[in-house]
């Protein structure tokens, strides 16, 4: 044991894929925006989808928007780690892209429901680390999401209808965050992602010296 063979593969540890789900309104995506702005090392995975595209948001950099068509014929070829169909539409995780961050030893993140959170905790049961956000009650929930107005009232309905089997689901996550005060929520969700890391002992993070101990 100790040596370079031995140091590389310890350097090239897969990363943590972290899973953030919650129901629409929860501050998952805040949270999720916040810590790929300020962690170098963690990648969004950006998501395939049939549903209309908001005015905020873009190609490639919300989602992958795509037609029905399409997500069927990229679903049928394997090019996705999960699907499932959520409020109406259809979404997915395109595999690429994952394989690619974690082989260059970054971590990424999944903002994702709870269908395809267990569907990535089946393929890679090792590598997946589920956080459910929760909102501190219907109520805030309810507000935030009429606050946010994006959607059609309709739409709106079907999110607040979908919320309460969502977050029956909160025990199959390893932890769970209350987005009461985002700097709160957003401070924990970092606190866990460095617990896990740790967990994992990341050479990539300590000093040469130290790796080399680790492969005695
Ligand atoms: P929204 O339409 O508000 O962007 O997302 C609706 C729901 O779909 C959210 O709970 C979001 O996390 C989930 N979602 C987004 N991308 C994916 C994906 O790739 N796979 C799955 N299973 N759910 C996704």
């Amino acid at each position: 044991m100790g040596d370079a063979a031995n140091h590389g593969e310890a350097a090239s540890r897969r990363g943590v894929m972290l899973v953030l789900a919650a129901p629409s309104g929860a501050g998952k995506s805040t949270i999720a925006r916040r810590l790929l702005k300020e962690d170098p090392l963690i990648d969004l995975s950006i998501s395939a989808t049939t549903r209309q595209k908001r005015p905020s948001e873009s190609e490639g950099v919300h989602y992958f928007f795509l037609s029905v068509e399409e997500f069927k014929k990229q679903r049928d070829s394997e090019a996705f780690l999960e699907w499932a169909e959520v409020h109406g539409n259809f979404y997915a995780t395109p595999k690429a892209a994952v394989e690619k961050s974690l082989a260059a030893g970054h971590d990424v993140l999944f903002d994702i429901d709870v269908q395809g959170a267990e569907q990535l905790k089946q393929k890679m049961p090792d590598d997946v680390v589920g956080i459910f956000v929760l909102p501190p009650s219907m109520e805030v929930l309810k507000a935030r999401l009429q606050a946010r107005a994006e959607d059609s009232k309709d739409a709106m309905e079907v999110r607040l209808t979908n919320a309460t089997g969502e977050i029956a689901r909160w025990r199959d996550y390893e932890y769970v965050v209350i987005n009461d005060d985002l700097d709160d929520a957003y401070d924990l969700v970092r606190s866990i992602l460095r617990a896990e890391r740790a967990k994992r002992d990341y050479v990539r993070t300590v000093p040469d010296h130290v790796a080399a101990l680790l492969n005695e």
